[in-house]
This record gives structure tokens, sequence and C-alpha cells, in this order.
């Protein structure tokens, strides 16, 4: 399955549909979410309560490692407690793959070339396919095969997009095609110049990351980086952030960076200025006050958070709603128009009221406002009239 023209066409618009579990991702599907439990699948009850927690944060399909038949063992149970699907990560044991398929995975990542003799593939691949599941070919910098290495010299865009093709073929050979693929590397460069060379080549839908990208503080922005490009160019299918840190904050991570490029519009935008010498609240506690107020809340609006009043409002207009600092005090705006002034340290119990009372279209508008609508309804204990 080669693509073998340029066209206008973004590259995710053109790929193949594969469908995990209900979630379709490729052919223009919306760009998913996806993470990892750090829980071992021995450990029930805790994979469980962190699927539950990622599946609150907005995840759309979660992964876990199947190391060895006691894990394997209890993907049963893990299947029928997830709310998402559950995708089966196996390294090496095709007899783990067709456990997990036997277990209900929607998916298993496994690279074939890893597993041995063509026996082997056929067996995973029969049990995939009898079972409408996709398999993830992931190709990682890191791990490259050892003649790849000494052609190229060190990991290459092109020795990973040749280890893919490898893995790739022998799904091709079997006569299956629900692929999809990824090609990792911690170096943003390096992937994003391999993804761009798979884009060129390939149609099955692309998974990005940047590997190992390390903790929050850096591992958001190299993420952003690296992910953020792709997506842009119409590249990417599905994503995962990988960091070292509690798997919510990759999908917290993964969600904005969508939002911000307009992929995804589900959850409470902030806009919020930097601050200048104008300023007469405190707008760093300000704002990050209303992001962790507003981070699961479930609404597709943008809300502006600014220092003062002189530029405030014509900077608030393009967002839904508004908050802009003023001495002692806070204004509240819907759509650029002023409807509440608050005291300061009311100011984001008011926004909270707001957001909740305002409803929205979901066909609505990514920018704008103008699709949503709010009844004043206020509790005068919190709000004070102008
Ligand atoms: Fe300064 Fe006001 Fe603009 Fe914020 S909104 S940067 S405080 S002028």
């Amino acid at each position: 399955m080669r693509k073998t023209q340029e066209n206008e066409v973004p590259h995710r618009e053109r790929t193949r549909r594969v469908m995990i579990g209900d979630v379709a991702v490729g052919a223009g599907a919306p760009v998913s979410i996806q993470s990892m439990t750090l829980s071992s699948p021995v450990d029930v009850a805790g994979s469980i309560d962190e699927i539950q927690r990622l599946a609150e944060a907005g995840v759309d399909i979660v992964r876990t490692a199947v190391p060895n038949e006691e894990a394997a063992a209890r993907l049963p149970e893990l299947v029928k407690n997830s709310p998402v699907p559950l995708v089966a990560d196996i390294h090496f044991n095709y007899r783990l793959a067709i456990a997990a398929a036997e277990a209900g995975v929607a998916k298993l990542r496994l690279n074939p070339g890893n597993i041995g003799k063509a026996e082997r593939v056929r067996a995973v691949v029969d049990a995939a396919r009898e079972r409408g599941l996709p398999i993830r070919v992931g190709v990682n910098a890191g791990s490259l095969e050892r003649d790849l290495l000494a052609k190229y010299g060190h990991p290459t865009a092109e020795a990973m997009v040749e280890s893919a093709r490898r893995h790739v073929r022998l799904l091709e050979d079997e006569g299956f095609e629900d692929i999809v693929i990824s090609l990792k590397s911690s170096r943003v460069p390096l992937m994003i110049g391999a993804y761009r060379l798979a884009a060129q080549e390939f149609l099955y839908p692309l998974h990005l990351g940047v590997t190992e990208a390390g903790t929050p503080r850096t591992g958001n922005i190299i993420s952003a980086v690296g992910i953020g490009t792709l997506l842009a160019e119409g590249i990417g299918d599905t994503l995962r952030v990988s960091l070292s840190a509690d798997p919510v904050e990759e999908v917290h991570a993964a969600r904005t960076i969508l939002e911000s490029l307009d992929l995804r519009r589900e959850s409470v935008r902030i806009v919020a200025c930097p601050g200048c010498g104008r300023l007469q609240v405190d707008l760093i506690r300000l704002a990050e006050e209303v992001e962790a107020r507003t981070r699961d809340i479930r609404k597709p609006l943008t809300v502006a958070v600014m220092g003062c009043a002189v530029n405030g409002p014509g900077e608030a207009r393009e967002a839904d709603i508004g908050i802009a600092g003023g001495r002692g005090e806070g204004l509240l705006y819907v759509r650029g128009a002023m409807v509440k002034k608050v005291p300061e340290n009311k100011i984001v119990d008011a926004l909270i009221e707001l957001i909740d009372e305002v409803e929205v279209d979901p066909k609505r508008s990514v920018r704008g406002g103008d699709q949503i609508t709010w009844t004043p309804d206020w509790d005068e204990s919190v709000a004070q009239t102008s």
C-alpha cells in the first residue's frame, strides 16, 4: 500500500481507516490520544484505576505492556473493566500476542520481524484478522537492526523507514493491511524526518511520538515541537506524548497540542496575557487558578484572562468568556461585552459559575463565541451587578 504521487490532500485524510475498538484511526478520523499504563496488568486493580484516570483526562486508547504469561492471563479482566480500548504491547513472544488477541484487546503493538519464523507471523496475523485487530509496527531509533546501523552509519530517517518497511512487508505478505506505523526517536529532527519520509511512502495511519521526551517541564515542549510540526503538516493520525510522569500528564499535553492546532475542541482553552506594568491583579496566580479549575471541564470554550481593563476587553473579544483585572476587582465579559463586576477574590468562582451557565453548541466554530448561549442567572452572594 504505497503512496505514488504528491497531492494537496493532507496525509491523514488519505490514510487507511483502522478501528481500535470503537475508535476510528486514519482516513481523516479525529486525531486520537493514546497513553500507556505504568502499572503491570498483573496488578489489575491498579491498572483499572490508572486507565480510569486516563479516561477522565480524555484518553482515547490505552496501551499496556504484556511482558509475560502472568500479565497475559490478567488481560481478560482488564479488557472487561476498561472504559477505553486496550492495546497489548508485546516484544518478541508471539504466543503472548495470540493470548492478548484472545483476551479481547483492541490492537497489538509488535514488530513481526522480531518474533521469528514466518509461521509465527502468520499465527499472529490470523489471530488479529479473525478479531479485526490492527497491528502497530513500532520503529524506535534506539533499537534499529544492526545491519541497518551498519548500512547507514547511525540512526537516520531512511534507516528507520527501511526498518518499518521490513516489518510492514511481513504483514503485507500475509495479506494483512490493518497496520499502524510509528517511527519514534528522542531526537525531534530525526523523528520529524522519519515521519515525513514515511508519509511519502505509506498510506497506513501514523502514530506520532517523541520517545523518552523527559519530564513534563521539557518533555511537553519537545513533544509539542515534534508532534505539532508533523500535525501542522497534515501528518499523524494518533499520538502519544511520552513523559517521565503520571501518564495523566501525557493526556493533558496531548490534548493541549491538538487543541492548539484546532484539531480538537472539547475543553476550556485559556488565553492569558503575559502581564505588564498596567497589572492591577495577581495575574499569574489568577491564570494558574483558572487553568487548574477548568482543566477537567468538558466544554469547548475559550476563556481569556487579562490583567487589566485597558486592553482586556479588546483582547477578550475573541474569546467566549473573558476576565479583566481592575483595581481590587475583576470584570467578566461574555463575547466581548462586560456582564459583571466582582471582587478580586471572587473572580474565579464567578468565572466557574459563568462557564457552568453557558450552553455550547457542539457544532460551533472553533473560535468565536457566536454559538454559545447564556442567560444571566447569578448568585448574588458571588456576583455584584456593575
Ligand atoms: Fe498589560 Fe493589560 Fe495587556 Fe495584560 S491585558 S499585557 S496587563 S495591557
